[in-house]
């Protein structure tokens, strides 16, 4: 049986890794390594971040350790959230807060739709402190204008897929695990491990 454990503790993440990788795999969180330590995310990029949290957690935790970095980027907010998606309207920041500020500042711009944007999600693999490997998804849409479906986490509602008509927050999560930015960088994972 193929297992690791995955630094995060965010359900929503874990949940997609667990049906992108089916019943191969074992995938725990840190909701069962309540010892471990909350890492800083000071890097100034999804790959630096990554890494900063596989690496530290696996110098605490044996066995394979996987990371996963990710947000959102909009063009015409300069890439903003960014590395800040799961805090962009403060430290404490509820999925719809952070929503809400990307529609406000969307709504301060004088810039025609659609807004171009896409979803980064960067894996780092790690072994005892040390990097193994680093695998990239991106999934390329636009930002809608108002909040559509109540699937999925983050930015879904708002994110709109190309050539799709449902945004990621009203598709079925089985669409959303074959086509998102995670489930490109699971896959490249998953060819790894298996080989
Ligand atoms: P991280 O935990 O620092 O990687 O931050 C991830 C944040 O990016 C989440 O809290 C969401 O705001 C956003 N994000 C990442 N992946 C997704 C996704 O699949 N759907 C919606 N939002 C996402």
């Amino acid at each position: 049986m193929n297992r690791f454990l995955l630094a995060t503790r965010n359900p929503h993440k874990t949940r997609e890794f667990s049906e992108i990788l089916g019943e191969e795999f074992v995938v725990r969180d840190l909701s069962a390594e309540p010892d471990a330590p909350s890492i800083e995310e000071t890097g100034t990029t999804f790959e630096e971040n990554a890494i900063l949290k596989a690496v530290a957690i696996s110098k605490r935790v044996p066995g394979l350790v996987v990371a996963d970095d990710s947000g959102l980027e909009v063009d015409a907010l300069g890439g903003a959230p960014g590395i800040y998606s799961a805090r962009y309207a403060g430290p404490d920041a509820k999925d719809n807060d952070n929503v809400a500020r990307l529609l406000l500042e969307l709504r301060k711009l004088s810039i025609e739709r659609p807004y171009r944007a896409r979803f980064r999600c960067v894996l780092a693999v790690a072994r005892d402190g040390k990097l193994l490997d680093t695998f990239v998804g991106v999934i390329e849409g636009a930002i809608v204008e108002s909040p559509r479906g109540i699937g999925g986490f983050g930015y879904d509602p708002v994110f709109l897929p190309d050539g799709l008509t449902e945004t990621f927050g009203e598709m079925d999560p089985g669409e959303k695990n074959r086509i998102s930015h995670r489930a490109s960088a699971i896959r490249r994972l998953r060819a790894a491990l298996l080989k």
